[in-house]
């Protein structure tokens, strides 16, 4: 039954896994697929959100859907955090803070990137808990590549208007269409809040061109699932 394939990342130290295409299809039923995650990484709660492509973080403290948000924070032993995508970059977090272990899950949208989610939830892990950005590891899961990830000319100007012009170097242009660099954007993020490159993995797996691993809705429309990642302080 619990058998499907979790992936994890050696360089995060921490409970945690990304889910793939062979796992529960977060889509249909997340609360169930939650569950299901959260037995599978010895957690004994695992909180998601209503996902609004938006720039808030929440502490996580209970199970099940816990509010309308894109990143959530926690640093309670077994309470597990998890995201949920199917291009968007995921990515988890782990640092040391002043009470033992600081997580976070991080759903990084076009939408919610150019609201600093990233830099959102690295400022609430530092504030809340302690967490040393200098000591923290990164990892963004398999999403949309720069090889892929066609936008329109409103959504680098959306970027540029909210980021400055530093964000021109996450968009590239090619034969009269322009590709935006999330894992580059997001990555830029943790560096400005002290995360050394040394310590940001990036998967580098494109969704919409894999192999078809993992789901993509830019390949395969309304019917695609959703694939998770989940990170938790283990007890
Ligand atoms: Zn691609």
């Amino acid at each position: 039954m619990n058998n499907w394939p979790l992936v994890k990342y050696p360089t995060l130290n921490a409970v945690h896994g990304v889910t793939t295409n062979s796992g529960p299809d977060f889509a249909i039923d997340s609360a169930g697929a939650a569950d299901e995650l959260g037995e599978r990484l010895l957690l004994d709660k695992m909180a998601w959100v209503e996902q609004v492509h938006g720039g808030d973080v929440i502490v996580a403290d209970g199970n099940g859907c816990i509010g309308k948000a894109d990143a959530l924070v926690t640093a309670t032993a077994g309470q597990g955090v998890l995201v949920r995508g199917a291009d968007c970059p995921l990515l988890l977090l782990s640092a040391p803070g002043n009470d033992g272990k600081v997580v976070a899950a991080v759903h990084a949208s076009w939408r919610s990137t150019v609201r600093e989610i990233t830099r959102n939830t690295v400022a609430l892990m530092a504030g809340k808990f302690g967490a040393n950005p200098t000591k923290m590891d990164c990892i963004i899961a398999p999403s949309a590549g720069v090889c892929c990830y066609e936008v329109g000319a409103e959504v680098a100007a959306d970027a540029v208007s909210r980021l400055g012009e530093n964000a021109k170097q996450f968009f590239r242009a090619e034969n009269g269409k322009l590709f935006f660099d999330l894992w580059k954007a997001n990555s830029d993020q943790l560096h400005r809040c002290g995360v050394p490159p040394h310590k940001i993995t990036v998967s580098g797996i494109c969704t919409i061109c894999c192999d078809g691993t993992y789901p993509s809705y830019r390949r395969d429309g309304i019917k695609a699932g959703r694939f998770a990642a989940g990170i938790g302080v283990g007890k």
